[in-house]
């Protein structure tokens, strides 16, 4: 596949947004725990970024899945990872099934102003006794006439302060295991629904990350994303693209660090000679740069074959796994070479590293991936 004068525009069109309107306020929303998120996605939204692949008809740009992985990269390169995380979360996580399943009536009511970004969302499946394992969630909605009533928690849910509306995964029967689950959109201004905590988290610090109770919370059934009892694999498709998410922006993130490190080594002198003379310093980058592009190969490829229609759960697998272990090597060997000042708050290298501690645990851990890999290669995982 062959990238276009249109896909550089938007990559372009990101990278000024990222540039003025995210990276100057990134000390301030990482100190304060969040970002307003009610006053940037609009401007998100300006750029397209909120609806790339979604229905002009609501708002969206109508435009393929390459053009996501664009932005996604490019929002990789932000200085703060929770802003560009709550980005992805809604326009890659959240709102694809949606998307895909929901009715004329459900885009035309929640879809359109995510778009537009005058609502926020989250996607609410963590729980505080299950995260990894989503068969044994338990959150459920019971049918009471046209209305679900919904009881239980949900864990570790971005932009779950500031959501207008939650794509919840619930049990709507007693069928248990993978099976009788259903996707619903709950407003967060229904009765019983709150926020029991905000946590305070190692990265990602912009980004505010909430602990979510459901205590009998109404909402009607047709708030139900495609089919009843097909939420977990409605669920398990929204995945893919989350994880694609992951690994478009972990690219961008590895490029921008190893930039900035090349540039930090011809500068820095040690032992009489810039740290970019020593062969180990020189070599290691330049290894590192050529996994990136490796990444980035395999990325492209997982695009071009989800644009085909091709089954991309092996590929987008090895992509988050790859992807996110390589931002982490990276994030650490860019903080080693600049030495005592990299561990320092001020130096930019300090924030990448607890930031992208998160790439191997959310949005299925490392161990999931492999999981999954195992599986499809016929190992009894
Ligand atoms: C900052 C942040 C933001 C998040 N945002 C959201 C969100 O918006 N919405 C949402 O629903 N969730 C969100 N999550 C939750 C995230 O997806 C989960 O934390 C993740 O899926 C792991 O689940 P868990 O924390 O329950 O860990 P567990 O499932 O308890 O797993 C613990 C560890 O066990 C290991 N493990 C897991 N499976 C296996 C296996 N099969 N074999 C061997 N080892 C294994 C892994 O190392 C894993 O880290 C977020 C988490 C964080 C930290």
């Amino acid at each position: 596949m062959q990238l276009t004068q249109d896909h550089r525009d938007l990559a372009a069109a990101v990278r000024h947004f990222v540039d003025t309107e995210v990276n100057p306020f990134a000390d301030e929303w990482e100190a304060a725990g969040r970002f307003p998120a009610h006053e940037l996605f609009p401007k998100a939204a300006a750029v397209g970024l909120l609806g790339l692949e979604y229905d002009p008809e609501y708002g969206g740009e109508g435009v393929d899945h390459s053009f996501q992985m664009v932005a996604a990269e490019e929002l990789g390169r932000s200085d703060t990872a929770g802003v560009s995380m709550a980005i992805g979360v809604q326009s890659m996580m959240a709102t694809p099934s949606l998307a895909r399943f929901g009715t004329p009536e459900q885009k035309a009511q929640f879809l359109a102003p995510a778009i537009a970004g005058t609502a926020v969302t989250a996607i609410g499946v963590t729980e505080p006794d299950t995260g990894s394992d989503v068969s044994r969630l338990r959150t459920r909605a019971r049918r009471d006439g046209d209305d679900w009533v919904i009881s239980g928690q949900k864990m570790y849910i971005t932009n779950g302060t500031q959501a207008d509306w939650i794509c919840l995964l619930a049990r709507t029967s007693d069928e248990g295991g993978y099976k009788g689950m259903s996707q619903i959109i709950v407003p967060t201004d229904s009765a019983g629904f709150s926020v029991s905590r905000t946590l305070d988290k190692l990265g990602n610090r912009s980004s505010d990350t909430a602990e979510l109770v459901f205590d009998e919370v109404r909402v009607p059934v047709r708030n139900t994303i495609g089919e009843i009892g097909r939420g977990f694999q409605q669920q398990m498709s929204q995945f893919i693209i989350e994880r694609m998410f992951a690994a478009y922006s972990a690219a961008g993130t590895c490029d921008k660090a190893l930039a900035r490190t090349r540039q930090f080594v011809h500068e820095r002198e040690i032992f009489g000679t810039p740290l970019a003379t020593k062969q180990h310093v020189a070599f290691r980058l330049a290894e590192l740069q050529a996994q990136v592009e490796l990444v980035r190969s395999h990325n492209l490829r997982v695009c071009e074959m989800h644009l085909v229609g091709e089954d991309i759960t092996r590929a987008a697998s090895v992509a988050k796994l790859v992807a996110g272990r390589l931002v982490r090597e990276v994030a650490d060997t860019c903080l080693q070479y600049h030495g005592g000042m990299g561990y320092i708050e001020e130096t930019w290298t300090a924030r990448l590293f607890r930031d992208v501690r998160l790439a191997s645990i959310g949005g299925g851990a490392d161990e999931v991936m492999l999981q999954v890999l195992a599986r499809l290669d016929g190992l009894p995982a």
